[in-house]
């Protein structure tokens, strides 16, 4: 299986990406994690976006390209793989479908995790609070500044992705402001069970 999850920060997308992960047992491969663990081992690639990211703004598109392409062709994401805060413009999903097509490979779904955005920093607030109790150490760009930064750049570079498979009648959009339990049920039968 194949798939996207689209969503604005907050969403659920990693929520939803491990839970599937482990129900399909294919890999969740988040742009995100892979581009922090670059900036940690300060590879060129980190070193590039480390300021990109801190500031909340897009990685340029050909970088994050290069990861997803390279990350695809990995033993362990043959059997299919869980896209998450991959693509976030236009340009990547144009991109993504043409590094399938070159494998004769296609997605089954695009999932978009629709939220009031007005609940978003709340559950950001949230997590970070949470990963505090819990002894681990704040994402950095979870600061409310950061956060808007990240908020603007859905909207004005990640949204039209949405409108993008829309038009391809390939988006299926579920209530990501339900419970937890209750989105995943709704991602479950869009999958098929
Ligand atoms: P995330 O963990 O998905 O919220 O991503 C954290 C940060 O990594 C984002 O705010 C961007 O700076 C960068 N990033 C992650 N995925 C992408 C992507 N597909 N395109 C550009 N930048 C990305």
């Amino acid at each position: 299986m194949r798939l996207v999850l689209l969503g604005p920060p907050g969403a659920g997308k990693g929520t939803q990406s491990a839970r599937l992960q482990e129900k399909y047992g294919i890999p969740q491969l988040s742009t995100g994690d892979m581009l922090r663990a670059a900036v940690k081992a300060a590879t060129p690639i980190g070193l590039q976006a480390k300021a990109i990211m801190a500031a909340g703004s897009l990685v340029p598109d050909e970088v994050v390209i290069g990861i997803v392409a390279e990350r695809i062709d990995a033993p362990d994401a043959k059997r299919g793989f869980i896209l998450d805060g991959f693509p976030r413009t236009v340009k990547q999903a144009e991109a993504l479908a043409e590094i399938l097509r070159g494998k004769n490979m296609s997605l089954d779904a695009v999932i978009e995790l629709k939220v009031d955005e007005a609940a978003l920093l709340s559950r950001i607030e949230k997590r970070a609070s949470e990963t505090v109790a819990g002894g681990g150490v704040v994402r950095h760009d979870d600061s409310p500044e950061v956060v808007r930064a990240r908020l603007d750049a859905y909207r004005t570079q990640t949204a039209p992705v949405v409108a993008y498979y829309a038009t391809k009648n390939a988006l299926t959009s579920v209530d990501g402001m339900a419970p937890i339990a209750t989105v995943s049920t709704a991602i479950d039968k869009v999958l098929g069970g």
